[in-house]
């Protein structure tokens, strides 16, 4: 080889290398910082700019769900301590679904608080094995995270208690094998709504209903029911109740837009008024991600 081919080839190696490392890229937002802020009752977010995690504060301490990275650990410790409350009081950490960027920190949150970890049955190989077993992603050492052992499996349908909140963990699979949905109730006051100044609200945090690129849905033999699970888990959601529309990333829900429209607002009227309540906004995200998955299996099957 001549010196200049040489030179060529290391210059095209190094570009290549460096365009891959770029796509393996998390976006930044993941691990941005993001004002903590209240949403509704004893419910707090405390996630980065786009992973999302949620404080649920009680007399008896505190639920976690999402630990995301671990490097976005600190960052939701300070979260946590910013609004005023302990992170050693974090008594379980709960997750949306087994991938690293929503559970990756748990071991570190697990050692630095002693929090109970609680996972839907179909998730518990992925993350007993730290990645490994995903169905998708087993063979992708850039997904995989310290294998953690959990404390409790749950069932569909399972409910975790702290306090007087309870919460039920709704399968909605084909995201991963254990993707799950968490809802609970709020009873918010100070609302425009009713002379009495309460009201229940139905509180939804999506798993997360994606197809991720490159997942099969059609002869996946690792993952045989990939479709069916996809199309129960559009059942599920579209029969869950909801006034408080979050979930795994607060791009699911417009977070950052409906946090800084209301921190805009100058309306004194708008500040009562819960700025996460969506009911509508949840049907329609709901909608159109069943039609995204509709028409990649229809894509995949039209291929076979
Ligand atoms: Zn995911």
């Amino acid at each position: 080889m001549k010196v200049r081919d040489f030179c060529c080839g290391i210059a095209l190696f190094l570009a290549i290398a460096f365009t891959a490392r770029l796509a393996a890229q998390n976006p930044p937002s993941w691990t941005a910082p993001f004002p903590p802020h209240h949403i509704a009752g004893n419910l707090y977010y405390v996630g980065s700019e786009d992973l999302a995690s949620y404080l649920i504060v009680t007399p008896q301490g505190n639920i976690l769900i999402n630990s995301s990275f671990e490097e976005n650990v600190p960052l939701i410790q300070k979260s946590v301590e910013q609004l005023g409350f302990h992170f050693s009081d974090t008594k379980i950490l709960l997750i949306s679904h087994a991938h690293n960027d929503h559970c990756a920190g748990a071991a570190m949150v697990k050692k630095l608080t002693g929090a109970k970890y609680m996972v839907m049955d179909a998730d518990v190989p992925v993350i007993e094995s730290g990645g490994k077993k995903d169905f998708h992603y087993g063979d992708h050492p850039d997904m995989r995270f310290p294998p953690t052992k959990v404390d409790r499996v749950l069932h569909d349908g399972d409910k975790v208690q702290l306090g007087d909140t309870v919460l039920t963990a709704h399968l909605t699979a084909g995201h991963t094998r254990g993707t799950t949905t968490w809802t609970f109730d709020e009873t918010d006051s100070g609302l425009s709504g009713g002379a009495e100044g309460h009201r229940t609200l139905h509180v939804v945090i999506v798993g997360s209903p994606n197809v991720n690129p490159g997942y099969k849905l059609v002869d996946n033999t690792a993952y045989p029911q990939i479709a069916t699970d996809y199309h129960s888990g559009f059942q599920v959601l579209k029969s869950l109740p909801c006034d408080i529309f979050l979930g795994a990333h607060g791009g699911y829900y417009g977070m950052k837009e409906k946090y800084l429209s209301w921190k805009m607002s100058s309306n004194a009227f708008a500040k009562l008024e819960p700025r996460f309540i969506d009911p509508e906004g949840y049907k329609s995200y709901i909608a159109d991600r069943e039609q995204a998955f509709e028409a990649e299996l229809k894509r995949q099957e039209s291929r076979k």
